[in-house]
C-alpha cells in the first residue's frame, strides 16, 4: 500500500528546475505537413509500416504477456526494445499527419503495452527471475520509457507517464541502495543507455531517485565507455573504450545532465564527441558507423546500420538544440535526404539493416532475419527504428527560442505552432527542394500581424546564396546575399503572405576519397549525394567511364525528368565523363530501389584533395611555446602531388599569420609561438584544387616543456637506469623487475624482468596509426618454453596489438595484430646473455625488424592501424591474462612517432647507453 502510494507520488512531484535550458526548443502545439517526396515517404511509412506492423507482428506485445509462460521464449537479448522503438517512431509520425486511424492504432498500442506491465513495473519480455538483471533488458526499458514519455508529452495521458515511472522505479529498486550496480547487468553501452531515459524522467517529474540512479550509472561509465572524461579530454569518439553505436544514446544523457546541473563539463564533453563523429565517422551518405561502430574514418565499406544512423540523428538533434549551431541542422539535412531516406524502401514496406555507400539495398527482414521469431517475422532492431528517422523531422524542421522560430527544413511543407508569447504562427515552404535549389519560397502565415525574429538556415554548402523579401520594403529592392553556414536572421512585423525567397547554390560539389575510396569521388548537388544506378544507364558499373573531377566541380549539372517510373528518383542528372562519354546519376536515396547494385564513390580522374581532417593538437589540448607538432589525420591514397600547408595566427591578430609548407608526411613542427590562444587550420592543395580543414583554436602554454625534434616524437623515453620510472611518459605500474647491469657492464644500467609475470606498463593516450617505432637494448636471460615472450607489446584485446617485439623459439620477431589479422616479420636468432639493440619500425605499409642497427626482415602491413591500445607493456603483455613474460634485461628503451629514419636507428644502435 505504502509502496503504491510512493509510486503514485513519484510522478506528481512536478518538473525539475532546469539549471541550463537548451538554446532551441520544439515549438508548442507544432503541427507539420510535408509535401514532395518526403510527404510521400511519410504517408507510405504510415500505410505500409506503422499501421500494419503491430497487427502483422503481434508478438511485439505478446512477448510481454508470455514472459513467464512455458516454454521459455528464445529471444534476442534486445527483443524488449521492439515495442519502445516502434512507439517512438509512431508517436513522432503523429506530429505530421492528422490521420485518425494512426492515432487510434497508437493509442490502442499504448493501452495494451501498459496492460502488459507487470505489477512491479517490469515492461520487458524476460522471465521474472531475470528482470532487469541481464540481456539488454535495461536498454529495452530505455526505449519503452522514451516511447511512453513522448506519448504523454503529446497527449497528456497520465497512465503512460505512470507506467514509465513504474518501470523506472523498478530500476531504482533494483539498483539503488544495495550493492548491485547497473554495470553488473553486462552489455554496458546498451544497458547504461537507461541513463538517458532516467535523466529525462527526472526533468519531467522532479523525482530525485531517477537522477540518483543516473548519477550512479555516470560512475559506472568510468568502467566502460568513460564518455564524460574522454570527451572532456578531447579524445576522438572512435578511440573511446566503447565506440559502438549504442553508446550514442548514452551520450544523449550528457545533454540532460547539463540541463539539470548547469555543469559545463557535460556539454563540453558532448560537443567534443559529437564533433569527433561528424569529423571522422559520418559517411558521405550522412550515415554513421562502419560495422556498427566508429572506426576513425568514413571510407570503410563495412555495413552502415540503420539503427546507427538513427542514433546519430538523435544525437545531432540534441547538438542542434544545445548549441543552435546550423552545422548540426546541415548534418540532419544530409542524413535525412540520403542515408536515412535510403534505408527506407520507397514503397514504405521495409527498411534496410545496412545502407552501404556502394552496394545493394536489402530488407532488414532479409539481412538480419536471425532476429525474427514466430509472431514477429518482420521485427528487428532496424525495422522498428528506421521510421524514427522520418519522425525526427518534427524534432528539427522548425525549432524556436524565446525570440522566434528557426526554420531548418527547406523542402515543401507547412508548419503551424505557437510562439513564446502565445501567438499562433505558420510557415509555408514551397518549391522542390532538394531537387530545385533556385527558388525556395518561405511564406509567413501568422494568425494576425505579429512581430518576431525569424531565422532561416543557409546551408553550409551553399556558397552562393541570395534572398529577397516580398513585399519588398526599404531601399534594398534587389536580391541580397546570405552567408553560408549561418542562420539568416530577419526581425520584422510579419503579415499574412509576407515571403522570403531563397536562391541556393546549384553547383556540383566534389569530395575525393582516401583509403578504401582512394581514386574515387563523391558528388553532391545541394544536400543530395549523387549515385550511379545501372537502371538509368545503358552500361554497368564496370563500364562506367571515369568522371573528370576538374570538369565536374563547380559545374551546374543538367537535370532530367525520369519519366514514368514506379520509383522515380528525387533527382536525375547527366554529367559529362571522360572518353567523351556521359553518366546519369540519381540521388542516393533513390538509387538501388529496384534491387540493382549502385555506387556513390565514383571512378574519377583529376580529383581535388580529399577533405583535410585535423588530428593534433586535439580540441582543448594545450601546447608548449618551444616546439610543438601539428598534424592532420592520415591521408593514405591521396592523389600524388598533394602539398599540405599549416596556417596559424594568434587569435584576434590575423596580421601575425604564419604559413608553413611541408614536403611529405602529415606533421608540422612549429617553434616560437607566443603564449595565448591561436587559431590554426591545414590546407591541402594539388593541381586541381584545394581543400581546407576546419579552423581550430589551441592554447600555447609556455610552462609546458618543448616536444622532441621529430614532431610528437618520443611518446615514451625509458632510461631504465635501475628504475622503471620514465624520462618521458607515464608509468602505470611495474612488477617483477629489478635493477641490473647495463650493456657496458655498469651497475644499475638496466632493468631485469623475471619472466614470471614481471612487466612494466606505460600509458599511451593516443596510439599512433601510421608511423611509429619501439627500440632499445635487450639481453635475454632464457628463452621461454612452449610459449612466446613479449619484449614489448601493446596488446589490448584479441586481434588488436598495434606493435609487439616477440621472442618465439629463440628468435626475435616484430608483429602487429589489427582487425583480427596477424602480421609478422621473419624471426632473427638471438644469443642468450648478449646485449643487442633491437627496433620494430612501422612506417606506412611496412613493418621492419632491425637488429644491431641493420634492417633484417620486413612484413607488409596495413598503411593505417586503428587500435584501441592505451597501454604499452615492457617485458610482457600489458593486458593478456596468460603468461607472455620476458626473462632478461632491457636498457634505454623508446617508443616514438613518427618512426625514426633508418640512419637514426643505425646511429642509436652504434652508441650503447
Ligand atoms: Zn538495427
Amino acid at each position: 500500500m505504502l509502496a503504491a502510494l510512493l509510486l503514485a507520488l513519484a510522478c506528481e512531484a512536478g518538473p525539475a528546475a532546469e539549471a541550463a535550458p537548451l538554446l532551441l526548443d520544439r515549438p508548442r502545439e507544432l503541427r507539420l505537413e510535408f509535401g514532395g517526396e518526403m510527404g510521400r515517404r511519410i504517408d507510405r511509412n504510415i500505410d505500409a509500416w506503422l499501421l500494419p506492423a503491430p497487427i502483422s507482428n503481434p508478438g511485439m506485445l505478446e512477448m510481454l504477456r508470455a514472459r513467464d509462460r512455458k516454454p521459455v521464449p528464445n529471444l534476442v537479448p534486445w527483443a524488449g526494445e521492439f515495442a519502445g522503438k516502434y512507439l517512438v517512431s509512431a508517436v513522432l509520425a503523429l506530429d505530421m499527419t492528422s490521420r485518425r486511424d494512426l492515432r487510434e492504432r497508437v493509442a490502442g498500442f499504448v493501452r495494451e503495452l501498459i496492460e502488459a506491465q507487470a505489477e512491479d513495473g517490469y515492461l520487458g519480455p524476460f522471465p521474472k527471475a531475470e528482470r532487469l538483471l541481464g540481456h539488454w533488458d535495461l536498454w529495452g526499458h530505455y526505449h519503452v520509457i522514451l516511447g511512453l514519455l513522448l506519448w504523454h508529452e503529446r497527449t497528456g495521458d497520465a497512465d503512460a507517464m505512470a507506467a514509465a515511472c513504474r518501470a523506472a522505479d523498478l530500476a531504482c529498486r533494483t539498483y539503488l541502495g544495495g550493492s548491485r550496480r547497473v554495470i553488473d547487468a553486462g552489455s554496458p553501452e546498451m544497458n547504461m543507455a537507461l541513463i538517458h531515459g532516467l535523466a529525462i524522467l527526472h526533468r519531467k517529474t522532479g523525482e530525485k531517485r531517477y537522477l540518483e540512479l543516473a548519477r550512479e550509472i555516470e560512475k559506472d561509465w568510468e568502467g566502460s565507455g568513460d564518455y564524460l572524461r574522454r570527451g572532456l579530454a578531447g579524445q576522438e569518439f572512435y578511440r573511446t573504450p566503447r565506440p559502438r553505436w549504442e553508446s550514442l544514446h548514452d551520450l544523449q544523457a550528457l545533454v540532460e545532465l547539463r540541463r539539470s546541473s548547469g555543469d559545463e563539463r557535460y556539454s563540453k564533453s558532448f560537443e567534443n564527441l559529437w564533433r569527433s563523429i561528424a569529423r571522422l565517422d559520418r559517411h558521405n551518405t550522412g550515415g554513421f558507423s562502419s560495422g556498427e561502430q566508429a572506426v576513425g574514418h568514413p571510407y570503410s565499406p563495412l555495413p552502415i546500420e540503420t539503427c546507427c544512423t538513427i542514433a546519430w540523428m538523435a544525437l545531432t538533434v540534441d547538438m542542434l538544440r544545445l548549441t543552435a549551431d546550423p552545422r548540426a541542422a546541415d548534418e540532419l539535412d544530409l542524413s535525412t535526404w540520403n542515408g536515412m531516406l535510403g534505408s527506407q524502401h520507397p514503397s514504405g514496406r521495409w527498411w534496410t539493416y545496412s545502407t552501404p555507400m556502394d552496394g545493394v539495398r536489402e530488407a532488414s527482414a532479409h539481412s538480419i532475419v536471425f532476429q525474427a521469431r514466430a509472431g514477429t517475422s518482420e521485427l528487428n532492431c532496424c525495422s522498428v527504428n528506421g521510421p524514427r528517422g522520418l519522425g525526427m523531422l518534427s524534432d528539427w524542421a522548425v525549432l524556436v527560442d524565446p525570440s522566434g522560430p528557426f526554420l531548418n527544413y527547406l523542402g515543401p511543407m507547412t508548419a503551424r505552432f505557437v510562439l513564446a508569447d502565445g501567438s499562433p504562427f505558420g510557415i509555408e515552404v514551397s518549391g522542390t527542394y532538394p531537387a530545385g535549389l533556385e527558388t525556395v519560397r518561405i511564406t509567413m502565415r501568422p494568425g494576425a500581424d505579429v512581430e518576431t525574429a525569424l531565422r532561416v538556415r543557409v546551408p553550409g554548402w551553399s556558397a552562393d546564396t541570395w534572398y529577397r523579401l516580398e513585399p519588398v520594403d526599404g531601399p534594398a529592392a534587389g536580391a541580397l546575399r546570405a552567408d553560408a553556414g549561418t542562420y539568416l536572421a530577419l526581425r520584422r512585423r510579419w503579415r499574412d503572405g509576407d515571403a522570403l525567397v531563397l536562391r541556393l547554390d546549384e553547383r556540383t560539389r566534389v569530395e575525393a576519397g582516401l583509403r578504401e575510396q582512394a581514386g574515387r569521388i563523391s558528388l553532391y548537388r545541394g544536400p543530395l549525394l549523387l549515385a550511379f544506378d545501372p537502371r538509368w544507364n545503358p552500361f554497368d558499373e564496370d563500364a562506367m567511364p571515369p568522371l573528370d573531377g576538374a570538369a565536374v566541380a563547380g559545374s551546374v549539372a543538367r537535370v532530367e525528368a525520369p519519366g514514368a517510373d514506379a520509383f522515380p528518383p528525387i533527382l536525375l542528372v547527366t554529367l559529362p565523363a571522360t572518353r567523351g562519354g556521359s553518366v546519369r546519376l540519381c540521388d542516393f536515396a533513390g538509387a538501388g530501389s529496384t534491387g540493382r547494385a549502385y555506387r556513390s564513390w565514383l571512378p574519377a580522374v583529376n580529383a581535388p584533395p580529399a577533405p583535410v581532417i585535423l588530428d593534433r593538437p586535439r580540441p582543448g589540448e594545450a601546447i608548449p611555446a618551444g616546439r610543438a607538432a601539428f598534424s592532420v589525420r592520415p591521408r593514405h591514397g591521396a592523389a600524388p602531388g598533394e602539398r599540405l600547408s599549416l596556417h596559424i595566427a594568434p587569435a584576434g591578430d590575423s596580421a601575425a599569420k604564419r604559413a608553413i609548407e611541408i614536403e611529405r608526411g602529415r606533421t608540422f613542427v612549429v617553434e616560437g609561438l607566443a603564449a595565448g590562444e591561436h587559431l590554426w587550420r591545414i590546407e591541402a592543395r594539388n593541381a586541381i584544387g584545394a581543400s581546407a580543414s576546419e579552423t581550430r583554436p589551441v592554447r600555447v602554454d609556455p610552462a609546458l616543456p618543448p616536444q622532441s625534434a621529430a614532431g610528437s616524437g618520443s611518446l615514451l623515453d625509458l632510461p631504465l637506469r635501475g628504475t622503471a620510472e620514465p624520462g618521458r611518459g607515464e608509468l602505470e605500474d611495474v612488477q617483477g623487475a629489478l635493477p641490473a647491469a647495463g650493456p657496458g657492464g655498469e651497475a644499475d644500467g638496466s632493468m631485469k624482468f623475471d619472466g614470471k609475470g614481471g612487466r612494466a606498463r606505460y600509458r599511451i593516450h593516443d596510439f599512433p596509426e601510421d608511423g611509429y617505432a619501439a627500440h632499445g637494448w635487450i639481453a635475454p636471460a632464457s628463452f621461454p618454453e612452449g610459449r612466446i615472450a613479449q619484449v614489448m607489446s601493446a596488446w589490448c584485446r584479441p586481434g588488436d596489438d598495434p606493435l609487439r617485439i616477440t621472442i618465439e623459439g629463440g628468435k626475435l620477431f616484430a608483429r602487429i595484430e589489427s582487425n583480427g589479422r596477424r602480421f609478422s616479420t621473419e624471426g632473427v636468432p638471438l644469443e642468450l646473455g648478449r646485449w643487442v639493440h633491437v627496433a620494430a619500425v612501422k612506417a606506412g605499409p611496412k613493418l621492419a625488424l632491425y637488429v644491431s642497427g641493420a634492417e633484417r626482415t620486413t612484413a607488409d602491413v596495413p598503411e593505417v592501424i586503428e587500435s584501441h591500445a592505451e597501454l604499452l607493456g615492457l617485458g610482457g603483455n600489458p593486458l593478456f591474462g596468460g603468461d607472455e613474460s620476458f626473462h632478461g634485461s632491457i636498457a634505454r628503451f623508446r617508443f616514438e612517432s613518427p618512426a625514426p629514419a633508418p640512419e637514426e636507428i643505425r646511429k642509436i644502435a652504434a652508441s650503447p647507453p
